[in-house]
């Protein structure tokens, strides 16, 4: 398929309230990026029912036009009929380039949507850059088991697809709303959608932790020695209104749950403060909070990895210099 225009695209997923979700509004960012390098406008394209608030924020956060397919058959998700929607729009506009949310839903979509367009499509991206030799997208995404990162080139085909991380980019500052909004009557014959939703059986007890979205998050590792060691890593999340996250290895042990998890195989995180306790900073753990502000570390090896990408470093053991923390910042507050 050829490019029509040098714009750029973002998938903004919408929940079945019609509201955005947040990763439509995080690719904002490294879109604006992208689309200014490559020389076309940031488009964003909005699927769903109801949609009216997630217009609104993609175009308050940046979107120079906003596409959008509102019908209640986009409710909720489902392959075919928003496969059917996208590739309609990609071959009618022929944008050079798509990011979509490496979320359960553009995992799903992004792998059919390039295959139904015979083009490439390079998945869960943590990093997005333009190729200065060949103007092509450089996606960056870890490979073999994230001891690599490896930059993918699609120079053939167009578009380029790419699905990206929730939580790796922040979203941008909103701003004036001033958006061109294009709505497109697109509609799916029902016998060309095989699947159907029944039922939505929710977990009883399963853990919701928000590490995507927190401000502050306390991780601890398997320098915690145990369980029982996350009852200071608890005291100071809850002194600093924060999140607790873990390792890998503090998972594996059974210390606590995979909801906790952060890096390559957990979630990936953006905080404005991450202080890692008794981690020592292997890639993978790396790979899913190294974008985070200010990153403190606490390890009573001096020479633990973690230190060289943290902000503050404390040498020490956790059960000294945690509850010490922890007690400076209740008087603090007090
Ligand atoms: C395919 C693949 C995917 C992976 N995905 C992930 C992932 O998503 N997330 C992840 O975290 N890992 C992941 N891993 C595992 C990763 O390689 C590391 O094994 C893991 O991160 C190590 O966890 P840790 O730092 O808690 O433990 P360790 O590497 O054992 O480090 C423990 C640290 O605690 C310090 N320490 C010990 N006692 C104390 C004390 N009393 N006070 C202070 N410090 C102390 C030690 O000095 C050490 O630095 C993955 C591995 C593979 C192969």
């Amino acid at each position: 398929m050829e490019s029509k225009s040098k714009d750029l695209w973002v998938l903004c997923e919408t929940n079945e309230d019609g509201t955005a979700k947040n990763i439509g509004v995080e690719l904002l960012n490294p879109g604006r990026r992208l689309a200014d390098k490559q020389g076309g406008k940031l488009v964003s394209v909005v699927i769903g029912y109801k949609t009216d608030a997630a217009v609104k924020d993609v175009s308050t956060h940046g979107a120079d036009q906003v596409i959008v397919v509102d019908s209640e058959e986009f409710q909720r998700y489902s392959t075919d009929a928003y496969v059917a929607a996208l590739a309609h729009l990609l071959e009618k506009y022929a944008p050079t380039s798509m990011l979509i949310g490496a979320t359960p839903n553009g995992r799903d979509l992004g792998p059919r949507l390039s295959c139904h367009l015979g083009t490439g499509l390079t998945a869960d991206c943590t990093a997005l850059d333009i190729d200065e030799d060949s103007g092509n997208i450089a996606w960056t995404r870890p490979a073999f088991g994230g001891n690599l990162m490896a930059v993918i080139l699609c120079p053939d085909h167009r578009p380029q697809l790419g699905t990206v991380r929730p939580g790796v980019f922040k979203k941008p500052e909103a701003g004036e709303d001033k958006a061109e909004v294009i709505r497109e009557d697109f509609h799916v014959e029902a016998c060309k959608i095989r699947t159907s939703l029944l039922q939505v059986i929710r977990e009883e007890g399963g853990e919701v932790v928000d590490l995507e979205g927190a401000d502050i998050i306390v991780s601890g590792g398997r320098g915690v020695g145990g369980p029982e060691g996350f009852g200071v890593i608890r005291d100071l999340a809850d002194a600093l209104g924060a999140t607790v996250g873990a390792s890998r290895a503090a998972v594996d042990e059974g210390w606590i749950s995979h909801a906790h998890q952060v890096g390559q195989t957990g979630k990936t995180v953006g905080p404005k403060l991450y202080i890692a306790c008794g981690i020592s900073g292997a890639i993978q753990h790396l790979a899913g909070m190294s974008s985070s502000d200010v990153i403190v570390a606490i390890n009573k090896d001096p020479e633990a990895p973690i230190f060289s990408v943290a902000d503050y470093g404390i040498v020490g053991k956790i059960s000294e210099v945690v509850p010490a923390l922890t007690a400076e910042i209740n008087k603090a507050k007090a």
